[in-house]
């Protein structure tokens, strides 16, 4: 469902992204570990087109994004059928929680109030905080709020999944409850793609891990090859100082 081939990205002068070779098939739980700024956000955020690049080819679910962006046509379809949840939750503080989720389906989708509202309500009974449906987001917990965040992915029916640090904002006693949703996500098959510091989900979770440095993917595996028998010493001095 992704293809990334010989990608490059560049901020000025900096080289962010250095020949990217990366596939994602549909199903697929790809988890992409790495030190603070060897360009994971950036990664995950080409793929939807949130960043654009420079030079190599990616193409998300059939749609060919060009370097710069210029196909807009692709970046419409490829808006649609990727979700994506941040670290910081961008709810949107002035709806409540049921409206943030009826949205986009509204408005994107052309859905009516009556199935939007629907939707809304079988997600938030899904990812179980069905009794916060009319709260606006503050008076909710970091926890329930990037539940919201996710259930209002999910609204679109996307046919992949990106999170950037989905649980690095939460106190610790709320990381277990977002990791359950994704958890649950990942074994009804959802495609997703998972930037993220817990090395127990992404052990668990990940069908595959990828490990970038400095912009590049030094090693790339199943989770019980890349953390128990890293090859590449980077991976093994990375994984020394996190695990
Ligand atoms: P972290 O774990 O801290 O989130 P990361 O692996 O997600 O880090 P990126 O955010 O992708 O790293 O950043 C990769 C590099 O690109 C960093 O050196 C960062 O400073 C730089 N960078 C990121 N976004 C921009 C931007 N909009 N303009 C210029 N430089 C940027
Ligand atoms: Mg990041």
């Amino acid at each position: 469902i992704v293809k990334m081939q010989g990608m490059n990205k560049y901020f000025g002068k900096l080289h962010v992204l250095k020949d990217i070779n990366l596939t994602v098939e549909t199903g697929e739980v790809v988890v992409i570990i790495g030190a603070s700024g060897s360009g994971k956000s950036t990664l995950i955020r080409c793929v939807n087109g949130l960043e654009g690049f420079e030079s190599g080819k990616l193409e998300v679910d059939g749609h060919p994004l060009e370097p710069s962006r210029s196909n807009q046509k692709s970046l419409n379809e490829i808006r649609k059928e990727v979700g994506m949840v941040f670290q910081q939750f961008n709810l949107f503080p002035h709806l409540t929680v049921k409206k943030n989720i009826m949205l986009a389906p509204m408005k994107v989708k052309n859905e009516s109030q009556v199935v939007a509202n629907g939707t809304a309500e079988r997600l938030l009974q899904r990812v179980g905080i069905a009794d916060q449906a009319n709260k606006y987001p503050s008076h909710l917990s970091g926890g329930q709020q990037q539940r919201v965040a996710i259930a209002r992915a999910l609204a679109m029916e996307p046919r992949l999944m990106l999170f950037d640090e989905p649980t690095s904002a939460l106190d610790p006693e709320m990381i277990g409850e977002v990791l359950d949703v994704m958890r649950e996500l990942a074994k009804e098959g959802m495609t997703m793609m998972v930037v993220t510091h817990e090395m127990g989900f992404a052990r668990e979770v990940a069908d595959r891990v990828i490990y970038i440095h400095e912009g590049q993917i030094v090693e790339e595996g199943k989770p019980e090859d890349v953390f128990d028998n890293p090859q590449n010493e980077r991976t093994q001095s990375f994984l020394s100082r996190v695990l």
